[in-house]
């Protein structure tokens, strides 16, 4: 017997969610964002799902591009940093990847570089997100030096949406945007998951989904998952290891921070913030114990959670237990612990297997 702790990812599902945003993008081609492991899933086992699917692959680390090619896909693939230093440049060239050019360091490394092979470019606008990308003015000095340099074979102007998931709303941005490009004939790709899914005017060129691609909504607070038409991908269960039957005034766990006011049964679950759970989860974040919904008590330790077994009579060592996925959205876990899917998904630790289902 091994420890019961899985995360078991569901390929269909990642296909099926693949399938409502190419339905919602209208004709515009999509990269599957498969950054940070595709979000925990596992690169190569995500981009494998979508080989047939997706128009290219958008993802950071040129290791990760390099091993795609490796692996035989040929896509385009999207470098969302763009590159580091002037000598990654050949091995770009050589495997056709597409930098996202965001800063005039990387416009003159660019021009001045001599590669075997033209490659296309992403230059990054920024709008207003201020992390990445140029402004208008330096943005008009790098799309004329690189419209005319030997390296570059082709240039789509893209930018990235700070509130697309809010209030806020992507028209400030926009505006902004076909201000600078106004005259340009550039194909365009602005639209992450949440503008995809909510604005017509982000659904041009080529769209960038990552997070609805795993089964989560890009905004819990104002839509579901399910009311998207989301599936879940990734599924992290375990199971039952111990119960114990509580008197009034015993305390759960390490700081005793959780007090039972009356007898009551808890359950200790194989899963810990070793295992990617986060620690500053508070008791009342839901579970699901023997398919029914319950919550945790106290604090999340290393290995291990107490749950609550109140109303699941039945439930006892070897009962099954789900942390997050089918039956219980990844949203609703991080709703309750003050974070994002996307953390929740991306901490995921080596030491959980992974099991494949199709
Ligand atoms: C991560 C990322 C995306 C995908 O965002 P989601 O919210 O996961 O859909 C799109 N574009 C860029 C530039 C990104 O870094």
């Amino acid at each position: 017997m091994t420890r019961p702790i899985r995360a078991t990812i569901d390929l269909s599902a990642l296909r099926g969610n693949f399938a409502v945003a190419r339905q919602r993008a209208e004709g515009a081609a999509l990269w599957a964002v498969i950054k940070a492991n595709a979000y925990g899933h596992g690169l190569m086992r995500a981009a494998g799902a979508l080989d047939d699917l997706a128009d290219g692959f958008a993802l950071l680390d040129l290791e990760d591009a390099v091993a795609l090619r490796e692996a035989g896909f040929r896509q385009p693939i999207l470098l969302l940093e763009g590159f580091f230093e002037a000598d990654e440049l050949p091995l770009l060239a050589e495997h056709r990847l597409t930098p996202v050019v965001h800063s005039l360091e990387q416009a003159d490394m660019l021009t001045s570089a001599a590669l075997p092979a033209r490659l296309p470019v992403y230059l990054k606008l920024n709008t207003g997100m201020n992390r990445l990308g140029l402004f208008a003015e330096e943005f008009h000095a790098a799309l004329t030096a690189l419209d005319t340099s030997p390296s570059v074979s082709g240039i789509t102007l893209m930018t990235h949406f700070a509130d697309a998931d809010n209030a806020r709303g992507i028209d400030w941005q926009m505006a902004r945007f076909e201000e600078a490009v106004q005259g340009c004939d550039h194909p365009v790709s602005l639209a992450n998951s949440a503008a995809l899914l909510r604005f017509a005017e982000a659904r041009r060129g080529w769209v960038r989904p990552g997070i609805m691609l795993y089964g989560s909504s890009p905004f819990p607070q104002d839509g579901s998952a399910e009311a998207l038409g989301l599936r879940p991908v990734m599924t992290l269960a375990s199971q039952l290891v111990a119960v114990q039957e509580l008197a009034a005034g015993e305390r759960v766990g390490y700081g005793g921070l959780f007090t039972a006011e009356r007898p009551m049964r808890i359950g200790i679950v194989a899963c810990g913030y070793a295992d990617g759970y986060p620690r500053h989860a508070p008791t009342g974040t839901p579970v699901l114990v023997e398919g029914r919904r319950t919550r945790t008590v106290g604090r999340v330790s290393m290995d291990m959670i107490m749950v609550d077994l109140e109303g699941i009579p039945d439930a006892g060592i070897g009962s099954p237990v789900v942390l997050w996925g089918e039956g219980l959205p990844v949203d609703d876990v991080a709703a309750a612990a003050g974070t994002v899917s996307y953390e929740l998904l991306c901490a995921l630790t080596p030491r959980v297997p992974v099991v494949e289902k199709e």
